[in-house]
């Protein structure tokens, strides 16, 4: 038995998909998008099998018009790396409708397979499906790239375009073209090309995502969902301009320690902040000053005087709610006066917490 320059080709192609879907897979669990990343393995290991049965044919003992094997890996390799980008971009994949279909495109192929007259057919069901995965991939990574991964999900749109295209003339030629033409390892190849910048642009997005996750985590105070202090004022400075400061401290929050135990102390902090936060307009900074100590910075045109009230009022209201007996808190607030650093406006907007301690709590005192 020979081996052929076309069968030897087939091998180098399933040869590059294997090798992607080995470090893929041993890369998976390090990222942020495991499952994803799997998935997409499982469905490049699927293309090199299939591209596998077809240069080994005459070892694997496959006789003449059996396609089965190899149009079924392939149909169910788009499938794989249709559901991968969803689970990639944080969509639910479709699984009923990829799973109907595939199983619809295998009954067909199962009919269709053993009769050379069918071949045009069995290309079109085959390259079909990939061509139908790859637009509707090019189509989720452009319609749900978040703004930090523009450019690698734009590249990876325009590629899986690309690639799309090709498995387009492949099935055109297969159909329209002489018998016996090779449309089929057309596609293959130049599939098998373009795969790895698609996969170059999904671990980009896959970098991009890990660094934005340590960012958060490293910005975030764990308790309360708010800033920590350095990432509030790396936020805080540059907004303090004709911004209103909010000093937020709950009223004897000692006394729900002693009396209620730390933990019970930490529920009212992990419940009311998050709480707050939802009250605030978008642009808003919320920050954990210190222990039970929080910091609001509204910026310039939030309607301030308005907004501080009601904040104070949604923390009581869930942080009682947490405790299930009353919690209040108390704010000072400040407006930013030009000429004056954040440290300045921060320190007037204490003072008139201290002043609002003193006049009995639960309430908020201006500084004026
Ligand atoms: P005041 O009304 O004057 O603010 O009285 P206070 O008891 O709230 O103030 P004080 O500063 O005496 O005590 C604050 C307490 O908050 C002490 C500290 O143990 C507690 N605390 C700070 N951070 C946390 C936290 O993350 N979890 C819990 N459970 N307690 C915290
Ligand atoms: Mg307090
Ligand atoms: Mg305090």
């Amino acid at each position: 038995m020979q081996l052929t320059s076309i069968d030897i080709a087939f091998f180098s192609a399933a040869l590059i998909n294997f090798t992607s879907a080995v470090m893929l897979a041993g890369f998976a669990p390090a990222t942020p998008l495991r499952n994803a990343l799997f998935v997409y393995a499982a469905g490049l290991a699927l293309v090199a099998i299939s591209l596998l049965t077809v240069a080994f044919r005459a070892w694997l003992g496959i006789s003449g018009q059996d396609w089965l094997i190899t149009n079924t890996t392939s149909v169910l390799s788009a499938a794989c790396l249709l559901i991968s980008i969803h689970l990639v971009f944080d969509r639910t994949p479709p699984y009923w409708v990829i799973g109907t279909v595939v199983a619809i495109l295998v009954v067909l192929l199962t009919i269709f397979d053993g009769d050379v007259d069918q071949r045009p057919l069995r290309n079109l069901i085959t390259v079909g499906a990939m061509m139908v995965s790859m637009f509707w991939r090019a189509s989720i990574a452009l319609r749900y790239q978040a703004r930090d991964e523009r450019t690698p999900a734009t590249a990876m749109a325009l590629l899986l375009a690309i690639n799309g295209s090709v498995m387009l003339v492949a099935i055109v030629w297969s159909s329209f073209g002489a018998k016996d033409n090779p449309a089929v390892g057309f596609a293959a190849f130049t599939g098998t090309v373009i795969s790895v910048p698609v996969i170059v642009t999904l671990l980009m997005i896959i970098n991009r995502r890990s660094q934005a996750n340590l960012r958060k985590l490293a910005d975030t105070d764990s308790l309360s969902g708010a800033l920590n202090r350095r990432a509030f004022f790396e936020h805080a400075e540059e907004r303090i301009a004709g911004a209103t400061i909010a000093m937020i401290d709950f009223d004897h929050f000692k006394q729900i320690n002693d009396r209620h135990g730390h933990q019970a102390g930490d529920r009212v902090i992990a419940t009311s902040i998050p709480a707050l936060k939802k009250h605030l307009p978008p642009t808003a900074i919320l920050g954990r000053y210190g222990g039970e100590e929080f910091v609001v910075l509204l910026p310039a045109g939030t309607d301030a005087d308005t907004r501080i009230e009601p904040m104070r009022l949604a923390i009581n209201t869930t942080a009682s709610t947490a405790l299930g007996r009353p919690v209040t808190a108390s704010i000072g607030h400040a407006r930013h006066q030009s000429g004056e650093n954040i440290d300045a406006t921060i320190a007037r907007a204490d003072q008139a917490l201290y002043q609002a301690k003193a006049q009995g709590r639960n309430r908020c005192v201006a500084d004026i």
